[in-house]
């Protein structure tokens, strides 16, 4: 993943953009829209198929060059008008210089008979960065996923089967760079028997390179003053191997379909986690019962009053930051969503008032630098003391880095709010003891009975999770985190950003500002401490001696203070555990030839735990990676193509431990 640069654009008389770096256009001159229609909607015979859909069906297509979003809009309206209401399309597309939200703006105000479909696109069109973005429209009917990188580095990732290709992308002249033939290598990989192509080029090398890759290409008459454009359908092979995304071990493969049809599920745990999953499942047409074992829904993890909209990124592009870049997108855009819905007010129950992360020694100030350079500005820019002192509204301590889309969220209506939807049903004071199969579904037991029955199972229990025998063995564990409450003033009240460093502090609501959150890693029990008020108040001092001294803190009696303390579960590895899991102790013997050769891809199928699924080990950033990862889970359970790269979702995946257990007794032998 390399740092993401913008569409550099000049406008034509017309209003038109174009490319300066690619001296193209974006569309044709004669008319955008009606060459999306005849080229890529027609010739991908999208009139039809899309009517043929039935239900539950989902349609993949799939772009090259994503540009000003005409052919996805074009594409999401059509499918609006034509395909039957419980059907899905999903749009995948790629785009390496991605426009400005001024410039998409701009560009798309071409076009008001789109108007509908554009202002719900520009809506949604916030933190856009590098990696997988996922939006979702239309309460789920359209998810666009944009593949936002060049698209040789993001294609060979992608985990789908696209069903029409729209290739877009400039004109090959221009742009030969991108038509290569390892492009259409990954255009076959991703395509099955009856998947369809179309692009306004004719060149002769496209063609040939198509057909070489094992598409059947055909030949009509271009648009406006094109001679001529191709189109044609895929008949090669499809067992190819073109990319590691081809050599996956069963124990990452997809599920075999069809697999849950009743579409029913059990979520155990109404966390941010809980109810996520549940959302994404709800709004695929799954009926979700929720079960928790507290009084209400987010009493634990979830609970605090503000929890920060922050990523603690890595300037070498782990893949923790990856999760972090991709989670932070959809969550802000799932808050955007709800917020254009009026389930959820901006200002009450959360903000995008921008982020501090201030740089507390030289060590911090040298990474934070070395971040400036690896994202761009609409992430993260440096920022001066004084600067960072305008935007908190008081003065701060040091210099640092600013995150504009950055904010504060109250997990808990959040959770509320996702989980208000007729599908779900939130059963409270339901604690799970156990899990049992009947060979037809999960029963979930609590120590007088069966609380819920369904198919299917999500855990979304946090370190709870060791409770269950199969998932008894995960690395996992929690650690302690304590927040402080103090009492809002009128001089506190000019923060207007949030701020960290160790910590963090948000702007004041419902009358007080939230600090937080200590790390202990030895405590076990969730007793609301003295000292860790001390140390929250500490780092507050190293954020703003000025807001320590507004907030009066060396005045304030310790043991009169209100926070809450919870448990942060955390994997060994510090990834979410998201996904399907296999019985370990089978797997450990139905792959211990790995024991010997580490590399080996035996065809033995994975021992999977059916129907039984997580969502658990979100640590401190739960907000940021939960929403996402509830979406994988739907994307999984419907097999639909998966919102994150293939690499991440296997090194977020439940099995991993497993393989590694094999892998490092392997190690212990040699
Ligand atoms: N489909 C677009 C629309 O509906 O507005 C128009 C696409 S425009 C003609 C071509 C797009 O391809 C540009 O946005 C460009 O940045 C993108 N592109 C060019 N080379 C690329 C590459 N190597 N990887 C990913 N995107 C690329």
């Amino acid at each position: 993943m390399t740092k993401i640069n913008y569409a550099d654009l000049v406008w034509d008389e017309h209003g038109q953009p174009i490319s300066i770096e690619f001296d193209d256009v974006y569309f044709s001159k004669a008319s955008g829209l009606e060459e999306t229609e005849y080229v890529f909607l027609k010739h991908n015979q999208l009139f039809d198929r899309f009517k043929q859909l039935k239900d539950h069906d989902f349609f993949v297509i799939g772009e090259t060059g994503f540009g000003s979003g005409l052919n996805f809009l074009c594409g999401w309206r059509l499918f609006e008008q034509i395909a039957p209401t419980n059907t899905t399309l999903h749009y995948i597309s790629v785009e390496k210089h991605p426009l400005t939200k001024d410039d998409l703006t701009q560009a798309l105000s071409l076009w008001d008979d789109l108007a509908e479909w554009r202002d719900a696109l520009l809506e949604q069109y916030v933190a856009v960065h590098e990696g997988y973005q996922r939006f979702v429209f239309a309460n789920g009917r359209v998810v666009l996923t944009l593949l936002v990188g060049d698209v040789h580095a993001q294609l060979p990732l992608l985990n789908a089967t696209v069903d029409a290709w729209f290739l877009d992308g400039f004109s090959p002249a221009k742009n030969p760079q991108m038509w290569t033939d390892d492009l259409f290598k990954q255009l076959a990989r991703l395509s099955k028997n009856d998947t369809t192509l179309a692009t306004f080029t004719s060149a002769g090398f496209v063609r040939r390179g198509l057909i070489e890759a094992g598409f059947a290409i055909d030949k009509d008459i271009g648009f406006a003053n094109k001679r001529e454009m191709l189109f044609g359908h895929f008949v090669g092979n499809t067992d190819k191997i073109t990319s590691r995304a081809d050599i996956i071990p069963p124990w990452y493969c997809r599920l075999p379909t069809p697999v849950f049809t009743k579409r029913r599920a059990i979520v155990v745990g109404a966390g941010v986690a809980g109810a996520s999953t549940a959302a994404s499942l709800a709004t695929r047409g799954w009926q979700v019962v929720v079960l928790e074992k507290r009084e209400e829904v987010a009493r634990a993890g979830s609970g605090n009053a503000q929890g920060i909209l922050y990523l603690k990124l890595s300037a070498h592009q782990t893949l923790q930051s990856r999760l972090l870049l991709e989670g932070f997108g959809y969550t802000r855009r799932l808050l955007e969503t709800l917020t254009a819905q009026g389930v959820l007010k901006k200002g009450d129950d959360w903000d995008d008032c921008g982020l501090l992360q201030l740089a507390f020694d030289d060590k911090e100030w040298k990474r934070q630098q070395q971040l400036a350079e690896a994202f761009s500005s609409s992430l993260l820019s440096p920022i001066t003391q004084e600067g960072a002192s305008q935007v908190a509204g008081l003065s701060v301590n040091h210099q640092g880095l600013l995150f504009p889309e950055g904010g504060w969220v109250k997990p808990r209506v959040l959770c509320q709010v996702l989980l208000t939807h007729p599908n779900i049903e939130v059963l409270c004071h339901q604690d799970v003891v156990s899990l049992a199969h009947d060979g037809q579904q999960w029963q979930a037991k609590g120590s007088s009975g069966v609380l819920a029955s369904a198919e299917v199972v999500v855990l979304a229990t946090a370190q709870d999770t060791r409770q269950f025998s199969v998932t008894s063995k995960l690395p996992i564990k929690g650690i302690r985190g304590q927040t402080t409450e103090l009492p809002a003033n009128q001089r506190s009240e000019s923060l207007s950003s949030v701020i960290c460093s160790d910590g963090y502090i948000s702007p004041a609501k419902d009358d007080k500002h939230c600090l937080g959150a200590t790390f202990n890693f030895h405590a076990v029990d969730l007793l609301i401490s003295k000292q860790e008020h001390n140390e929250n108040i500490q780092t507050l001092k190293t954020i703003s001696l000025d807001l320590a001294e507004r907030l009066r803190v060396d005045n304030l009696a310790l043991e009169d203070l209100e926070g809450r303390a919870a448990y942060r579960c955390t994997a060994t590895d510090y990834l979410p555990i998201v996904g399907p899991i296999a019985h370990r102790d089978i797997f450990l013997e139905d792959y211990k030839v790995l024991i010997k050769d580490a590399k080996k891809i035996p065809d033995t199928p994975c021992p999977w735990v059916n129907g039984l699924f997580l969502n658990i080990a979100h640590g401190s950033r739960g907000l940021i990676t939960a929403p996402l990862c509830g979406e994988m889970l739907a994307s999984w359970l419907e097999n639909e193509p998966l919102p994150i790269e293939q690499d991440l979702m296997e090194a977020c995946h439940p099995n991993r431990f497993w393989v590694r257990e094999l892998r490092y007794f392997r190690r212990a032998f040699e």
